[in-house]
């Protein structure tokens, strides 16, 4: 018997990078996957990949009509038994130079995304009696990061969000754990400077990047019932970076 088997999941911003390797890391290990992502194309492309397959949607996270929609295809499936909010984006620049444009985009899509996603799905969870919320946060929401006083309150906000949905959600059987991510091989982090990569690299105790799959390992964790007893807790994997 698999760990998801006959389950149903939803990963938010599943088209690319940690989103993906998750959906993938889901699906092998039986569920199937709705993939919500502003890029309906390449999250169809996602869906074709999956061995129990699933569906694709477009969907953005700031919008409460659209999470609705996204789970509404996972109830399509059967249930709604995994959410994992991991769309995301970085608008970086120190706070002499932060735009209120980009605060808001940064908070907008991460904590008001999981938020929505996390009301939206918690409806149908709380009925079914059932369900695993995993909230992919960052390191940098437990140590603040320079040129990311955005990014950092957000992923500080998406703690506080776990931690309050879970003590709300755990006696009608619904589980919500967050993940830190450190230094991961993605799109996001391609774009930073050798500099700053050589910085970070010199951070970590286990002397490399993280991939995409070492994150969706843990979630699956916690998407399984692997951490039956385990609620509001957030999971560094860091390589030992700010432990
Ligand atoms: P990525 O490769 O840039 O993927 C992010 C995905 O989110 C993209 O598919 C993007 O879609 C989607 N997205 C963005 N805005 C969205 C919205 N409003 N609604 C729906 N989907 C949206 O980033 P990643 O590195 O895999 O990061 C995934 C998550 O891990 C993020 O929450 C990030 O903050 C977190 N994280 C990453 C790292 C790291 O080192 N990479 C470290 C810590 C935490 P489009 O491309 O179509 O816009």
């Amino acid at each position: 018997m698999k760990l998801l088997e006959g389950r149903n999941a939803i990963v938010t911003g599943g088209a690319q990078g940690i989103g993906r390797a998750t959906a993938l890391m889901l699906a092998e290990h039986g569920a199937r996957v709705v993939v919500a992502d502003l890029d309906e194309r390449t999250a169809q492309a996602v869906v074709d990949g999956l061995p129990q397959g699933g569906a694709a949607v477009r969907c953005d996270v700031r919008d409460p009509d659209d999470a609705r929609a996204a789970v509404a295809a996972c109830q399509d499936l059967g249930s709604v038994d995994v959410v994992v909010n991991n769309a995301g984006i970085t608008r970086d620049a120190t706070l002499r130079k932060l735009t209120m444009a980009d605060w808001d985009a940064v908070l907008d899509v991460h904590l008001k995304g999981a938020f929505l996603m996390s009301q939206a799905a918690a409806a149908v969870m709380r009925e079914q009696g059932r369900g695993a919320i995993v909230n992919i946060s960052s390191i940098s929401g437990k140590v603040g990061m320079i040129g990311q006083a955005n990014y950092s309150a957000a992923k500080a906000g998406m703690v506080g969000l776990t931690k309050a949905t879970a003590k709300e959600l755990a006696h009608r059987g619904v589980r919500v754990n967050a993940v830190q991510p450190g230094l991961i091989r993605t799109a996001m982090t391609e774009a930073l400077r050798q500099d700053v990569w050589d910085q970070k690299m010199s951070e970590i105790p286990m002397g490399r990047a993280g991939e995409p799959e070492e994150v969706a390992k843990v979630v699956l964790f916690l998407a399984s019932d692997l951490s039956s007893y385990l609620t509001g807790t957030v999971l560094e994997v860091t390589g030992g970076r700010f432990m």
